[in-house]
């Protein structure tokens, strides 16, 4: 029997009523197989950041999820989710209706060539490590640290926590 990992997943929406939009993730994460939902951070609500600063705020979250999935079926699983919610892969950086991204998978480090894990955004990303620490501040990501001390070396100024967390039961 595969043994239960717990994994992060990073949700970020910026399209199409993106608080919809987390909700409609979060159910459709949910049916994963082999995977619970076990908690949601609250929703954080921030500007766009990398090279496309023209575009509408987004809606970001981190879900808690238990999984005896190996990363790739996990990962492909994100993908169908993202697809089934009419994600359409464009520009990077670019406006979409959901990103599905697999910030921690237990404690492993994976580099291969569609996953890197800890996914490349947490360590610089405010709208991941604030979920993140809301959720466990002791949590250690793999090869960076704990995400209470993280957290401090990001700026968090911009983001504004809308709700608080949702737990797995609820949907
Ligand atoms: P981004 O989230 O960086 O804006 P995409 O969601 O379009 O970009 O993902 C681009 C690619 O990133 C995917 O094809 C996927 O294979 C790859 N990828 C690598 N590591 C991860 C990860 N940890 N979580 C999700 N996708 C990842
Ligand atoms: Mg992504």
């Amino acid at each position: 029997m595969s043994s239960v990992v717990s994994v992060f997943v990073g949700l970020g929406s910026n399209l199409d009523n993106p608080v919809r939009q987390i909700r409609l993730a979060l159910s459709n994460l949910a049916q994963i197989r082999s995977s619970s939902l076990d908690k949601c951070s609250s929703l954080f609500k921030g500007p766009a950041m990398g090279g496309e600063k023209n575009q509408a705020d987004y809606i970001n979250a981190v879900a808690m999820m238990t999984t005896t999935l190996p990363p790739l079926d996990l990962l492909g699983a994100l993908q169908e989710k993202e697809t089934l919610q009419g994600r359409i892969h464009g520009k990077r950086w670019g406006p979409r209706i959901i990103d599905l991204d697999l910030l921690i998978y237990g404690t492993q480090t994976i580099h291969e060539k569609n996953l890197s894990v800890p996914h490349i955004g947490v360590a610089e990303r405010a709208f991941v490590l604030l979920p993140l620490c809301e959720l466990n501040p002791q949590l250690v990501v793999p090869n960076l640290g704990k995400v209470s001390e993280l957290v401090k070396l990001v700026d968090c100024r911009q983001l504004v926590r809308l709700e608080s967390g949702i737990i797995g039961e609820e949907f």
